[in-house]
């Protein structure tokens, strides 16, 4: 496969609840740079790996989905990791979906390129920008995804905010975020519950 395509983990065709209201497709884009303890599709975290989708396949499956489904989202993984997003992102457009986007905003300034071709994101807020790096393992991963929301909100892209309460995370700590989002101006923030790892999802 080329360097410049998108490097897709796996794909599912249909589904109703990833793009709120929106009849979408989801595409997993392969790697991520960083490492959750929690993360649901660790399989989806190398860059590289043998049982990559080819573009071109996903976008003819795409294309036949056109007047049926409403969007597309680019999962993960982290989606902005790669540098083909972008590209896809505008041959996806041009089939006529809406683009969504699925982030933990390791990349604002990737992110920051994108915002023209977004109809929608679902950002993760993991924690206070303090206490990424004890999440992640990354240093100043806090700071990134906080940027890629200030981002977000200056853009006005239609957004929700998600926050994973992990086990590791107090109450009083979740309350605190809750306060800080909301004084950022953060509409939308939802809590969601760690789930179980669930395996491959690749083209049905
Ligand atoms: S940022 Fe998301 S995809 Fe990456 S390791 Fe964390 S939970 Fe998994």
């Amino acid at each position: 496969m080329p360097d410049s395509s998108l490097r897709i983990g796996g794909f599912v065709p249909f589904t109703s609840i990833d793009y709120p209201g929106k009849l979408a497709a989801v595409i997993f884009c392969q790697g991520c740079p960083w490492r959750c303890d929690y993360c649901h599709n660790p399989h989806l975290l190398p860059a590289g790996s043998g049982d990559l989708l080819d573009w071109q396949v996903v976008l003819g499956e795409l294309e036949k989905r056109r007047g049926f489904l409403d969007a597309v989202v680019f999962s993960g993984g982290e989606p902005t990791a790669q540098q083909a997003l972008s590209r896809a992102m505008k041959e996806v457009s041009d089939l006529g979906f809406k683009i969504g986007l699925h982030t933990a905003g390791c990349y604002p300034e990737r992110l920051d390129k994108l915002l023209p071709l977004l109809d929608w994101v679902g950002l993760d807020i993991k924690d206070l920008p303090k206490d990424y790096p004890a999440l992640t393992r990354v240093a100043n991963s806090g700071q990134q995804a906080w940027k890629s929301l200030k981002l977000l909100l200056s853009a006005n892209i239609p957004l929700q905010v998600r926050t994973t309460v992990h086990p590791g995370i107090e109450e009083d700590q979740v309350a605190t975020l809750c306060k800080d989002l909301a004084a950022l101006g953060v509409k939308n923030h939802v809590l969601q519950t760690c789930r179980p790892v669930i395996g491959n999802q690749a083209l049905q």
